[in-house]
């Protein structure tokens, strides 16, 4: 296991393994690493001759009143976790590494970013396609992954990926779960004992609404309403919940193949997102 602390030493590196031939696959995090990052280094080991995960808690995809200070952090942990699932390289530049001071070049994509999350954290996905972008260059991936807990996050670095012609495959990683159904993150250690059962809500919730659609798609928007009054009435300051075409990001029409029904509530302080995406 080799670990990198700079982005010039990581990208020499990176180089050198495309130059002897071995192919690359990516698993971008921002650590304090849970079954749900192994099971996307568990795909990316299948992939490819090299795994890479990078950690890094990317302080541009944070607004000011975010929990960027206090995100947490395991580095030791992180990597012996990593050597458990087999990665071989890890890259975990300090924070002031990663973006010379005079940096003034974003990556931006204004369509598949601006609702759910876009919305109420309206810097967010500028500061993930950004970061994403100079991992991409500094890894030299022909492969990477992407959970669909951030299911937007992952549409929307397939999008840049696809306009910009990165050469690398993105690839989507199931959703993992607690085994009461709580969408691991590692936000999760904010959460109490009291605030973590009541945020088995949100994923109740979706399920319920699911199953409403399914049956009768006429029934959606109540079908929505439902579900957050039953997040609120189990404590949560509901940010959305919503339903979105996949592909477009819109609310879904007659071309709709896929959909995604996706919630954010607070709990407490802690904000959790969860989803769950089916044929429409
Ligand atoms: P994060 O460290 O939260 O930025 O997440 C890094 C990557 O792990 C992203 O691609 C996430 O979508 C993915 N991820 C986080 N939690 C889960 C989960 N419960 N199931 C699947 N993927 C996840």
């Amino acid at each position: 296991m080799k670990i990198f602390k700079t982005r010039r030493e990581f990208q020499a590196h990176s180089l050198e393994l495309k130059k002897s031939g071995k192919s690359i696959a990516l698993v971008p995090t921002m650590g304090f690493l849970h079954d749900g990052h192994m099971s996307l280094i568990d795909i990316a080991r299948k992939k490819a001759d090299v795994v890479m995960v990078s950690i890094f808690v990317n302080p541009t995809q944070f607004a000011p009143n975010e929990d960027f200070d206090r995100y947490p952090r395991d580095f030791d942990g992180d990597v012996a976790k990593c050597i458990d699932h087999g990665a071989d390289v890890i890259f975990a530049p300090e924070t002031g590494e990663m973006y010379d001071e005079n940096s003034s070049c974003w990556v931006e994509e204004v369509s598949l970013s601006k609702p759910l999350c876009g919305r109420s954290r309206p810097t967010f996905y500028r500061g993930v396609t950004t970061v994403v972008t100079k991992l991409f260059h500094l890894a030299q991936p022909d492969y990477a992954v992407f959970g669909l807990k951030d299911a937007q996050q992952c549409f929307v670095i397939e999008k840049m990926v696809k306009d910009l012609d990165f050469p690398i495959e993105i690839i989507p990683a199931p959703l993992v779960r607690d085994a009461d159904g709580l969408a691991l993150s590692s936000r999760n250690r904010y959460l109490s004992a009291d605030e973590r059962s009541r945020a088995l809500s949100i994923h109740r919730a979706l399920l319920g609404a699911k199953a409403e659609i399914i049956a009768d798609h006429s029934v959606m928007d109540a079908a929505l309403l439902r579900a957050k009054a039953g997040i609120e009435s189990a404590g949560g300051k509901v940010d959305y919940v919503d339903i979105l075409d996949c592909d477009t990001m819109a609310y879904p029409g007659e071309k709709t193949k896929r959909v995604i029904v996706a919630a954010a509530a607070f709990f407490g302080t802690t904000r959790l997102i969860d989803n769950e995406i089916f044929e429409f």
